[in-house]
């Protein structure tokens, strides 16, 4: 039987809307699929460590790296760089393992044009008032900062129906499930 190459699988929502939870627990489950690191320019939050949270780069790194086509994907987020590196990605399809890119919509409309197959998972909060809270509670960012990614998030909600999934976090163990459900499935397609 022919070798199955691996798949990406892009799980995006807006900041405080828990991709970062799902990815967490699909990590600790070791459920089978890789996690691919985004380079950023964004300095590191207080629990954040090189390497594993993200790859922190310099602005002029970065750019260095991105005119060599280093990324598969990059965006301009809050001020900041944010990019998927393209070998780390490719190695992981072709050694056969699904990866998850937790990825803003812009990032995810970019990968649905030029990687196929992939597919697209949007998680998205049980209402506007939740997010404001889990913002809030989060206590990583200022109010100035809250209210900016505030005002981003409602600007990508609109993107939500360009995905192939989107999944109400209602409960963490529920949308984390509904994400592995997801995943088998498509590991079992047989065409789109
Ligand atoms: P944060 O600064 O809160 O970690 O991330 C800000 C936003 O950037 C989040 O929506 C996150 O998903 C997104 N992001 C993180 N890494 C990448 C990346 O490599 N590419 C893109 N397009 N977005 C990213």
């Amino acid at each position: 039987m022919k070798k199955r190459k691996g798949k990406i699988f892009v799980l995006s929502s807006p900041s405080g809307g828990g991709k970062t939870s799902v990815c967490e627990c699909l990590k600790k489950e070791n459920f089978g699929v890789r996690f691919s690191v985004s380079a950023t320019t964004r300095k590191p939050r207080a629990n954040e460590k090189n390497g594993r949270d993200y790859i922190f780069l310099s602005e002029g790194r970065f750019k260095k790296l991105r005119s060599h086509g280093k990324f598969l994907e990059w965006t301009f987020n809050f001020d900041d760089l944010y990019g998927t590196p393209k070998d780390f990605v490719k190695k992981i399809l072709s050694s056969g393992k699904d990866v998850i890119l937790a990825i803003d919509v812009k990032g995810a409309m970019q990968i649905k044009k030029i990687e196929r197959p992939s597919v697209l998972i949007f998680l998205l909060p049980p209402s506007f008032g939740h997010l404001k809270k889990r913002l809030k509670g989060r206590r990583t960012e200022d109010k100035e900062t809250i209210t900016k990614r505030l005002r981003i998030a409602k600007r990508e909600l609109s993107y939500s129906n360009r995905y192939d999934y989107t999944v109400v976090n209602n409960s963490l163990r529920e949308a984390v499930d509904t994400v592995k459900a997801i995943i088998i499935a498509e590991r079992n397609r047989v065409r789109r």
